[in-house]
């Protein structure tokens, strides 16, 4: 029987926050680290030998570093309008500099600015086990970082920590792109994960603190959509204070909330949790109630399925199916690892069973683009990535 996610949640919370700390992922002599550090390095605690932090550059052809690293064609906003570049941005699969194009600051023209986000990752989800393969079957975060589980490659991480890490982070990266003359800052924290939400009290003090310091910081915070009823309980027995999620949604945070499926069954399957579709609508239910500025992204969705899903939902959030984009997925070093232990555990050879499970990604991927472009043309009258998601208004019916 797989897992529980609010138990494991629960079972986390334990371990995850010792103090005003909490327990993060450093990233240094990891699979993930090395995938994600070709452009920029990681970055430490300040003054320490820790690397909890990463950034990972959403549009390498927004970037000239990653254009030349990954050998894309440079986009440079010098030279474009600010309707194309914002067309440009909206096509790609990471659009997520976009996603503040309503707020206050952002200027097209700098769209950069929020095309590396100061990354750290809560060192736990519930939707794993603590076994060597546990999580999302496409997780990128390696085991060890996501089990929860203080040690070797985690660290507690303090608020004034990160805010003063991220500070030092933007100088250097201001001038490492400064001496390729290039205008770049560091504008937007992410809090992903593992689940963020568990440590969410942490993640709204964090916020306050840069609130007090002033500081023109942006927010992403990603959430898994199961831990709504965790939020309500937490609140209830005062390990959250009330209305957590509605205090850290004055903030200037958008939320990318991941949608690991459109039926039970394919839930499960993706995420190797007993989790269920009620978990999903009532924890995104939530978030949009509390005021969140929302983006969905779509993984490996049932293509079958999909259509009815996608009208269950434009039935409880007005336009959702417009804001959500759905992420092609790639086997990165750690979901090899992931997958090469789940193929053992079933006794099949691990390359066929990667390569079986690679073509379902692919073909759920195509297929779901395909069937959420017919269905927004019919719905709305507009294709899939046609409108720039952050000017689609979401609200409970
Ligand atoms: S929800 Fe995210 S962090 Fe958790 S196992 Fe899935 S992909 Fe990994």
């Amino acid at each position: 029987m797989e897992k529980d996610p609010i138990k494991r949640a629960l079972e986390l919370r334990t371990t995850l926050i010792k103090g005003d700390k909490v327990l993060v992922a450093d990233l240094k002599d990891t699979l993930q680290g090395r995938d994600t550090s070709k452009v920029v390095d990681l970055m430490p605690i300040v003054g320490t030998v820790n690397y909890p932090f990463r950034t990972k550059v959403n549009i390498k052809q927004l970037d000239p570093l990653a254009s030349e690293e990954y050998g894309t064609e440079f986009f440079d906003v010098t030279k474009h309008t600010s309707e194309e570049i914002e067309a440009f941005t909206r096509q790609q699969e990471f659009d997520f500099p976009l996603w503040f194009k309503n707020d206050d600051n952002f200027n097209m023209k700098q769209v950069q600015h929020y095309n590396l986000p100061f990354i750290l990752q809560v060192a736990g989800c519930n939707f794993h086990d603590g076994s060597a393969s546990g999580g999302c079957t496409y997780c990128f975060v390696d085991n060890e970082s996501n089990d929860g589980q203080p040690g070797k490659g985690k660290v507690f991480l303090g608020i004034n920590e990160t805010i003063d890490s991220m500070v030092s982070a933007r100088k250097k990266i201001q001038s490492q792109y400064a001496d390729v003359g290039f205008d770049m800052d560091l504008k937007v924290l992410r809090t992903s994960g593992g689940e963020p939400t568990i440590a969410l009290d942490w993640i709204l003090n964090t916020w306050r603190e840069i609130g007090n310091r002033d500081l023109d910081y942006v927010g992403q915070m990603d959430s898994n959509l199961s831990t709504g009823r965790l939020v309500d309980d937490f609140e209830r027995r005062g390990i959250f204070e009330p209305n957590t999620l509605e205090k850290l949604a004055k903030y200037p945070v958008k939320i990318l909330t991941a949608l690991k499926g459109v039926d039970n069954e394919n839930i499960q399957n993706n995420v190797q949790s007993s989790t269920q579709l009620a978990d999903q609508e009532y924890s995104l239910r939530k978030i949009v109630g509390a005021g969140f500025d929302i983006f969905p992204q779509m993984y490996n969705p049932n293509p079958e399925t999909l259509p009815a899903y996608l009208e269950r939902m434009d039935e409880i959030i007005e336009n959702l199916s417009l804001r959500i984009h759905i992420g092609p997925l790639k086997a990165y070093g750690p979901t090899t690892k992931r997958l090469t232990l789940g193929a053992e555990k079933l006794g099949k050879d691990p390359t066929e069973f990667i390569d079986a499970q690679k073509k379902t990604w692919d073909s759920n991927y195509e297929k779901g683009c395909e069937v959420l472009d017919t269905y927004l043309r019919k719905r709305h009258g507009v294709g899939y990535k046609e409108v720039t998601r952050a000017d689609v208004p979401v609200k409970l019916k």
